[in-house]
């Protein structure tokens, strides 16, 4: 086959995704945008914090800006064992490891620790990079309902004898839904059939939890292993797995993803100590992303879900919809995102809508008064 018979193959998947109103591009964000931002993960500000960046600037002074090699090989730096050391007493836990994202930690992680004759328990609504791990994983991966710790009992009541070593894997806080996992409940499950526990916290950490520790943390849960992801609260890049010292050893040796891949960049490590301080420091932001949050929530009949977290959904179902929505509002002053399939399931697109702590009062009444007058329109 020719190139031009590639690319025409390209042409017509493109034509099939327009036609389905699920075509996606890349749009080059504004350096002073004309709207204020709903779309990011940036819960706290950091992105944009001064302290932050000169923690960066110096640390990039200071240490190599490139890691050189796997970790296993030179890459280790003395800013990667500060990093990790203050990143797991964040979580209260032992010991911690970076990964050079949250989609490289899950499918790196989960096959090291599950495989053939072991069963993973997974929620229907979990990420993308925890799916792929599972897959990965080859052990038996059973869905259960969103959130729904009964079928979950009942499937681990059906099962839980036919495997050796049994894992629950699930987000603190859903990041589409935004809705929260309930882990006291899940962690006794855990504990009653023997299965081990594995707590995505991507968009809890910073945001929930004494300090922003994270729902593990608030609800006296201690999972076997828990992910944080960099890029969101902490406002830089990169993710870390924390769990008991000799798991996280293993770890370095067994998650593929760790092992045959450079190293996370020392002089961002080098600030990571920062993003956690200025993290754990951000209790006044915190809250007003919450208010803000709360705020949105209230305003939108369907979005209401007894959820904390930043992340409110307004659910459209048709993905055209949801990009006109989008479309009309940003035209007015405010960035929401449509979330479309294959994100989200078949007839659920949505706007997702993330208040940040710098947003005004004032910007998200307007933003939710044009939102609703855009949704009734
Ligand atoms: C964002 C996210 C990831 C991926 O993290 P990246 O660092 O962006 O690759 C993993 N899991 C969950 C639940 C996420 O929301």
């Amino acid at each position: 086959m020719g190139v031009d018979d590639f690319v025409g193959w390209a042409r017509k998947e493109r034509q099939g995704l327009v036609q389905q109103g699920l075509w996606r591009g890349l749009h080059v964000q504004p350096r002073s945008p004309e709207w204020v931002n709903f779309s990011s993960n940036d819960y706290l500000g950091l992105s944009q914090n001064t302290t932050l960046l000169e923690a960066l600037k110096e640390s990039a002074a200071r240490f190599p800006v490139g890691a050189t090699s796997s970790r296993l090989l030179v890459g280790t730096t003395d800013a990667h064992a500060a990093a990790e050391r203050a990143l797991a007493d964040f979580v209260g836990l032992s010991s911690s490891l970076l990964f050079a994202s949250g989609y490289a930690a899950n499918v790196g992680i989960i096959p090291a620790v599950a495989t053939a004759g072991d069963g993973i328990f997974s929620d229907s609504l979990n990420h993308a990079s925890l799916i792929d791990g599972c897959r990965l994983s080859r052990a038996n991966t059973q869905i259960y309902r969103h959130r729904e710790v009964d079928h979950l009992r009942s499937l681990l009541d059906r099962s839980r004898s036919s495997f050796r070593h049994c894992w629950i894997v699930t987000e603190a806080v859903f990041s589409m839904d935004g809705d929260e996992a309930d882990l006291a409940a899940v962690a006794a499950l855990a504990n009653e059939y023997d299965a081990w526990l594995y707590v995505d916290e991507a968009h809890s950490l910073g945001v929930l939890g004494p300090s922003g520790s994270g729902l593990c943390s608030d609800a006296g849960v201690s999972p076997d292993l828990l992910i944080g992801t960099l890029g969101k609260a902490f406002g830089l890049a990169g993710a870390f797995v924390a769990g008991a010292t000799p798991v996280i050893d293993l770890l370095v040796n067994r998650a593929r993803s760790f092992v045959y891949s450079t190293g996370v960049l020392p002089a961002l490590a080098g600030a990571i100590p920062t993003a956690v301080a200025l993290v754990s420091d951000s209790e006044e932001a915190r809250d007003r992303v919450r208010k803000h949050a709360q705020t949105i929530r209230s305003a939108l009949p369907g979005a209401a879900s007894g959820s904390r977290s930043a992340i409110v959904p307004v659910p459209l179902g048709d993905p055209d919809r949801a990009v006109s929505v989008s479309d009309r509002i940003r035209e007015r002053g405010y960035l929401a995102q449509a979330i479309r399939p294959p994100t989200v399931p078949e007839g659920t697109s949505r706007l997702r809508c993330v208040p940040i702590s710098s947003h005004k009062y004032e910007e998200v009444d307007i933003f939710v008064t044009t939102l609703l007058e855009e949704l009734n329109a």
